[in-house]
């Protein structure tokens, strides 16, 4: 049947509608359920295909709509778009569906990537995580403030997702049961033939609800059990890059665990094969020590089955793998341990069994995983793993040398790097449908499968590529800047340079030094001091947690100068200002691909790879940036000179540190002092104090401006305005153009293959 008359039927015959009076919801529903019935045949083939098997264990899974790019994956959104085009609908109607946004920021939206490029080739990879009842709280700004909502994203239902009652099983707790019900999504691979398997757990009431005893008012147990056990599932914890030492994280995590290895020894059991080759079979990959409870409870599950903890530790040892994320302090997780011996004792047993181990193996109380009654997830996560990994190359350096040095001297091999990466199906083909078209129109298609292929535009690329080019960016620019006044209503002219920086609001992240470059660009503005200035847009995008005070500071500073620059009538044809609400992967897709230029400006040593600054080069933006994270990669790969390049490196951070007086710049800085002290001399609104906190923050303390905004602030600034005197000119261009053909290790698909290569070995 043709999609058309498959459409017309199902809402019919679901929603008792035409297609020309479905609700988009409905048209929604009804088209996903096409999609669904073209990915099962491959989805059944891949299921019932033999060999070995990677489980990616992952808390946050930040996937974006999915709509689209399942269509695009499985090659019908041509098709679709004319389907509904003849039926007087649009498929552009879907960028209302908002995104299910299971994730945080870059960690999650990693492991959305990881399992696109493994399905895409043909690599046995699956998803487990858990299936939030809310996800990412929705943002608004109200008077400059942060305000947060619940993301009911499942109010437009969930139509890629099947209910596998069939798998339920039972996680014990020491206080209840909880029923884990797995919801199952099809991971579709770009013109491939795999279609591999996201996993999400709901938790559910483990005692059957009875009415009666309702009825009777009997059910109060019964009734506070219920709330115990859907808690589990019921929101995502807000944080990036930081642990809530709670209970309910807690159970979140185990929950997880626990769930996706019963599901898979139950399986297991019936091949009637051997546990000592389950690592032929089946290996994990832990996404940060969130899921690393995993090795003790798969020890435990084994010693359920009879095999002893010593045999367990052995298998485990084969089976599972550890990357590593950060290495800030407050994300690196500590468990007291009388928390895990209350919720989890039979867990906590395993693991004080794996404490006797390393003390007989290892004799370093640094590396002990029970270390005064607090329970270091990361020591655990190294002691068992074949390997570990970092992210960036610098990265991977800082942990061989410095977080994970004697862990490196007692195990030289274990600790491995694999650089981060981006799907270029959402992040290129997808979210720049005219670029993509522009390469594919000289070089065919096949860039989109492998980006390496991206070589061979080398020698398409004269004056009239570079002009079509600079079209398709003012193109974007322009839908931007519509969307924009849709959404924030800000007006701002596309013909503004147009600077972006979005990620999570972090200190690290310094939005702040962005916040005070604007201040400073300002003034210098209103002063006359500076004369050529193109007009420039500042544009950020970011979520604070909800918890995090100074990150909520800098979001209403921000806000703040919005409002002073973008109503100065004086500064207001060159510089604007934009906070966008509620950044989102639906956002950002609308953003990298109208960028000018990319703030990637964390302080050395802190990003430990950042994706955000892949998308924005795939796209043709230069870095604006620090020698941190994938910057540096960047910058091998696309030429030092083709971005604008600031700042501090890691050795010279290091060294400063030794002694900072942030003061000192103060003093010594008439204009940056002019900027800082906005926060306190009454320019800016600030009844509940955020400024003024901020201010001490940066002034104060033993942490006083503990990123080194000041320090960095006068190389920044340089930077900054030689990419606004550059902008526009054939050098600026050449920039683009360089990074955009030099992207290619920057596909999530060259990760995938060396996480293969190097450990999954599948
Ligand atoms: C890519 C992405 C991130 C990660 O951005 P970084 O700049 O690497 O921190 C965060 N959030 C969303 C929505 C993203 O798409």
């Amino acid at each position: 049947m043709k999609y058309s008359e498959q459409i017309e039927l199902i809402l019919n015959s679901y929603y008792g509608h035409s297609t020309k009076d479905a609700s988009v919801k409905e048209l929604y529903n009804a088209v996903s359920r096409i999609v669904m019935n073209e990915a099962l045949p491959k989805w059944d083939a891949t299921k019932k295909s033999e060999g070995k098997r990677c489980g990616y264990l992952s808390l946050e899974f930040l996937i974006g709509r999915l709509v689209y790019s399942n269509m695009l994956n499985l090659g019908i959104l041509e098709d679709m778009k004319k389907t509904l085009k003849s039926l007087g609908r649009d498929i552009n109607e879907f960028e209302e569906i908002e995104d299910d946004a299971l994730g945080n920021g870059g960690l999650g939206r990693l492991a959305a990537c990881f399992l696109d490029s493994a399905a895409t080739h043909d690599i046995k990879l699956d998803g487990y995580g858990l299936r939030y009842k809310y996800g990412l709280f929705k943002q608004s700004f109200v008077d400059g403030y942060q305000h947060e909502e619940a993301d009911d994203w499942q109010k437009w239902g969930d139509p890629f997702s099947i209910r596998k009652e069939e798998d339920k099983v039972l996680v014990h707790f020491s206080d209840f049961d909880v029923l884990a019900i797995p919801y199952d999504y099809p991971v579709i691979g770009y013109n491939s033939n795999t279609i591999n398997t996201l996993r999400l757990w709901q938790a559910e009431n483990a005692n059957d609800f009875n009415f009666t005893d309702f009825d009777n008012m009997n059910g109060k147990t019964n009734a506070v059990a219920d709330y115990q056990a859907n808690e589990i599932t019921y929101v995502l914890y807000p944080n990036d890059n930081s642990l809530e030492g709670k209970y309910l994280r807690l159970r979140q995590e185990y929950f997880m665990v626990s769930a996706s290895l019963q599901d898979f020894i139950n399986k297991y059991k019936k091949k009637g094969l051997s546990f000592n080759e389950i690592s032929n079979y089946q290996i994990w990959q832990l996404n940060d020590t969130h899921p690393t409870l995993a090795i003790p409870e798969f020890i435990r599950l084994l010693n359920n089955e009879g095999l002893s903890y010593n045999e367990g530790l052995a298998i485990a040892r084969k089976c599972f793998n550890f990357t590593n994320h950060t290495i800030m302090g407050e994300a690196l997780e500590k468990w007291p341990v009388f928390m895990l011996n209350e919720l989890i004792p039979d867990v906590y047993n395993v693991i004080q069994f794996l404490q006797t181990k390393i003390e007989e193996e290892l004799h370093n109380p640094n590396l002990f995983i029970i270390h005064d009654n607090v329970v270091h997830m990361a020591n655990l996560a190294i002691f068992v793993s074949s390997h570990v990994n970092g992210v960036a190359k610098i990265h991977t350096n800082i942990l061989k040398n410095d977080t994970f040095k004697m862990w490196n001297e007692v195990y030289p091999n274990k600790i491995l790097n694999v650089t981060n990466g981006i799907t270029p199906r959402r992040w290129v083909a997808l979210n720049n449908p005219k670029l993509a078209k522009l390469i594919s129109n000289k070089i065919g298609d096949e860039w989109i499968k492998d980006l390496s292929k991206l070589e061979e535009l080398k020698p398409y690329i004269d004056e009239k590529f570079v002009n079509d080019f600079i079209k398709i960016k003012n193109d974007n620019k322009k839908i931007l800047s519509k969307y924009i006044k849709e959404h924030d209503n800000v007006d701002i002219d596309s013909s503004f340079i147009f600077d972006i920086q979005i990620k999570r609001l972090h200190e690290y992240k310094r939005q702040l030094l962005n916040a005070l470059s604007i201040l400073y660009i300002y003034n210098e503005l209103k002063t006359g001091n500076l004369k050529d200035f193109k007009p420039q847009a500042f544009i950020f995008g970011a979520k604070s947690a909800p918890g995090y005070y100074i990150a909520k500071a800098i979001i209403k500073f921000i806000n703040e100068i919005a409002n002073l620059v973008n109503n100065d009538p004086q500064v207001n044809n060159k510089l604007k200002v934009i906070f966008v609400e509620n950044y989102n992967v639906s956002y950002a897709e609308r953003l990298v691909c109208a960028a000018d230029i990319s703030e990637q400006i964390s302080m050395a040593g802190m990003e430990a790879s950042g994706t955000g600054n892949m998308k924005f080069m795939a796209n043709g933006t230069p870095t604006l940036g620090t020698l941190d994270g994938a910057n540096v990669e960047i910058c091998d790969m696309a030429g030092i000179d083709n971005n604008y390049i600031f700042g501090l490196t890691v050795d010279e951070v290091n060294e400063l540190k030794k002694n900072y007086d942030p003061n000192w710049y103060l003093d010594n800085n008439l204009k940056l002092k002019a900027v800082v002290n906005t926060l306190i001399d009454g320019t800016f609104n600030d009844e509940k104090g955020y400024l003024k906190a901020l201010y001490n923050s940066l002034t104060t303390g033993d942490r006083k401006d503990y990123y080194l905004v000041f320090a960095d602030f006068d190389s920044y600034i340089n930077a900054k305005l030689k990419v606004n005197s550059e902008f526009g000119t054939k050098e600026y261009y050449h920039k683009c153009i360089q990074n955009m053909l030099n992207c290619s290790k920057f596909s999530s698909d060259r990760s995938i293959n060396d996480y293969n290569e190097l450990i999954w070995k599948l």
